[in-house]
């Protein structure tokens, strides 16, 4: 199931619009809350429930943690720097799962636009930017011929 906005609790702050990998989830112009504009195109990333501080957001919980019939909510708390996940089954079971988010301090993931831009050679280069000092290593791996299997090359 794509997601689905609970239009009485939607505030309308937009923080599902702007991280939704899709660009999918848009506001009413008329209501100011927001929806799910192609449902078939929502992959259930999860982006934008773990986002909304409303927890106005429903989407269906992958198979492998929450079979049908069941409902999940999920509870981002920064100052903790956790999500939450609660799960009810059809049958009244009900977990309770806590992850952390991230092992770094909130807010120290630098921007793109802290980078110096990068050069024209860098544009050619196979290397994505800030390739291989932002993966803390000293080159990426390359296959190399004699690496290939034999009567490839
Ligand atoms: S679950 Fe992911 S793809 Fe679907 S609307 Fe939310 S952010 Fe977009
Ligand atoms: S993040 Fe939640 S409250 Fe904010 S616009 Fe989206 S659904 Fe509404």
């Amino acid at each position: 199931m794509p997601t689905f906005v609970y239009m009485t609790r939607c505030d309308g702050c937009g923080y599902c619009v702007d991280i939704c990998p899709s660009d999918i989830m848009h506001i009413d112009t008329t209501y100011r809350r927001a929806y799910n504009i192609e449902p078939n195109m929502c992959w259930e990333c999860y982006s934008c429930v773990k986002s909304c501080p409303q927890h106005a957001i429903d989407c269906r919980g992958y198979s492998d943690f929450a079979p049908m019939g069941h409902s999940v909510r999920a509870l981002r708390e920064e100052e903790k720097g956790t999500i939450s996940w609660k799960i009810k089954f059809r049958d009244g079971r009900e977990k309770n799962f806590v992850s952390p988010i991230r092992t770094t301090p909130w807010g120290s993931i630098k921007s793109p636009s802290d980078y110096a831009a990068p050069s024209q050679a860098a544009f050619k280069a196979q290397e994505l930017a800030h390739e291989p000092e932002a993966l803390n290593i000293g080159k990426l791996p390359a296959l190399t011929p004699d690496r290939l299997k034999q009567g490839v090359v």
